[in-house]
């Protein structure tokens, strides 16, 4: 018999312990990452699901059939809800992210198929709000990213913008439903009348707003059609796990065309294993989140979800008109979908204005976690504000009544304090203007500790510094504040930035001995 060196409910009692230290996943105290239903039975539906399939690999649906029922079963409601005819298809994924990269993917491969032997580099436009899923696409497959700015008062951006990046290198146009930065919906029709025009492919990226958007009530104002209603639109993305309510590790990837979806799939039988045929960028794969999903979708139906979709947009409405009353406070352009932006009111004058990220920070000390995002310069010179991001979810509006006055209250607390400003900062922590600005270049060559003693000298890591005190995984936890954080992020040049997340990021995983080792 296997001796286990520890017994069962001493590590699960450690495990427990371990996830009382993290942000609460439910009850609607954290407005991002998480997708409360509020329904524990729900949940426990879909706990049990993924469990009946835990030992399943999702790799090969034909030893595990399982997994191609409830899959094309999955597919099959989202065509449904997402107006497909039988020419949509698609495939299953294990994020927003696996369903942007493979678009990108199957994107590139039909545009080169039509280009046989080009040496030219294909190119990605999208709106600069579009979702970093598709920087990332455009770094892992080779594209050149064309962003294109969109108005700062709105987060709109202009189809007429769109048209003027268009050309032969073009393969695919990006457009969201909505964006999620600013829930900004794009001008998914006049795009698509632009690009159809061309032979462009168009993806709309529906990876957070689809399992809301496809169940508006009947009293909210319509939206214009965005989704396979409109002929231009070749794939759409939606996130089972985000307002599907599924557990993390699931997505759909909708395509128009069944020889566009092939493009996306990797096969090879050049090699001495098992033929190879992956639809998705993983090997072997959990059929756990499949399964949730598929669970969840035949509990609820489609007026379950409506149900659901219907409490988080009232909760929105009513955050929405509670920021509109905040004084200094302004929600950005029309947001849509139960998630918005809020900005600094610039109508103001400065001791009345509240900046968005002293109220996120204020609102943490109450106890609630809204979404810190950083002002960015666009191509063109217009800079988008720094925002504060909400997303809303079924459960909020259960919690309205504490969250309001919370709201408010940190606005109280924090109007007219000046925003953070990133450039001082670095000087100050830089001890001078001349060594800020050669901090500033100092991106390139940049190795691990050298990355590290500069976050040790921003305050920003603290015993995980090389040679630091203490090394372990405990000590990654956030800064009390993250507003000024975001204005570093703001101030420094984007690779410095990147490369000191990416190190910050790192040393949180730095390995560390097991637990109760004796
Ligand atoms: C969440 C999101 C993604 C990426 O999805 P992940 O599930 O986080 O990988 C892509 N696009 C939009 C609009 C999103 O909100």
């Amino acid at each position: 018999m296997t001796a286990f060196r520890r017994e069962r409910a001493d590590v699960l009692a450690e495990l427990r312990a371990l996830r009382d230290a993290d942000a609460p996943t439910h009850g609607g105290r954290v407005l991002s990452y998480v997708y409360d239903s509020g329904l524990a039975e729900l949940d426990e539906l879909a706990a049990e699901a993924a469990r009946l399939v835990q030992p399943v690999n999702g790799l090969d649906p034909t030893t595990f059939t399982s997994v191609a029922v409830m899959e094309s079963q999955v597919l099959g409601f989202a065509r449904e809800i997402f107006h497909g005819d039988d020419e949509v298809v698609g495939s299953v994924t294990s994020g927003g992210t696996e369903s942007c990269l493979l678009a990108v993917k199957g994107a590139r491969e039909a545009w080169r198929a039509a280009r046989a032997g080009t040496p030219r580099t294909p190119r990605l436009v999208a709106p600069v709000t579009v979702h970093a899923a598709f920087q990332k696409a455009a770094a892992y497959f080779g594209l050149a990213l064309d962003l294109v700015p969109v108005d700062p008062a709105t987060g709109a951006v202009s189809p007429a913008a769109i048209e003027e990046r268009l050309g032969d290198d073009v393969a695919l146009v990006v457009v969201s439903a909505p964006s999620y930065p600013f829930a900004t919906l794009d001008p998914v029709a006049d795009v698509a009348a632009i690009t159809a025009a061309r032979g462009i492919r168009l993806h709309v990226d529906a990876c957070i707003g689809g399992f809301a958007l496809a169940f508006r009530s009947d009293e909210e104002p319509p939206l214009a059609p965005w989704d396979f209603r409109v002929p231009g639109v070749t794939t759409l993305s939606a996130d089972l796990h985000k307002y599907g309510y599924a557990p993390k590790g699931v997505s759909v990837l909708l395509t128009r065309g069944r020889d566009l979806h092939r493009r996306q799939y990797f096969a090879t039988t050049k090699w001495p294993g098992y033929p190879v045929v992956n639809p998705t960028m993983t090997g072997s794969k959990p059929a756990g989140p499949l399964a949730a999903a598929w669970a969840i979708i035949e509990a609820l139906g489609v007026d379950g979800f409506r149900d659901l979709a219907g409490r988080a947009a009232r909760a929105t409405g009513v955050l929405r008109d509670a920021v509109e009353g905040i004084e200094g406070l302004r929600v950005v352009g029309s947001p849509v979908g139960p998630l918005l932006a809020v900005a600094t009111d610039e109508g103001l004058p400065p001791e009345r204005r509240v900046d968005p990220h002293h109220w996120a920070d204020a609102a943490r000390g109450l106890g609630w976690h809204l979404q810190l995002q950083p002002g960015l310069a666009q191509d063109d010179g217009a800079p988008l504000p720094r925002t504060t991001h909400l997303t809303v979810t079924p459960v909020t509006e259960r919690v309205l009544d504490d969250l309001v006055p919370a709201l408010r209250a940190a606005a109280d607390e924090v109007r007219g304090a000046p925003p953070a400003d990133g450039a001082l900062l670095l000087v100050e922590l830089a001890g001078g203007p001349e060594a800020a600005a050669g901090l500033a270049a100092s991106a390139e060559g940049l190795d691990a500790d050298g990355a590290a003693l500069l976050l040790a000298s921003f305050g920003l890591l603290g015993g995980n510094a090389p040679d630091g005190p203490e090394q372990g995984a405990a000590s990654g936890a956030l800064p009390e504040r993250l507003a000024p954080v975001l204005a570093l992020v703001e101030a420094l040049p984007a690779e410095l930035a990147e490369r000191l997340l990416v190190e910050l990021l790192a040393r949180v995983v730095e390995p560390v001995a097991p637990s109760g080792r004796s």
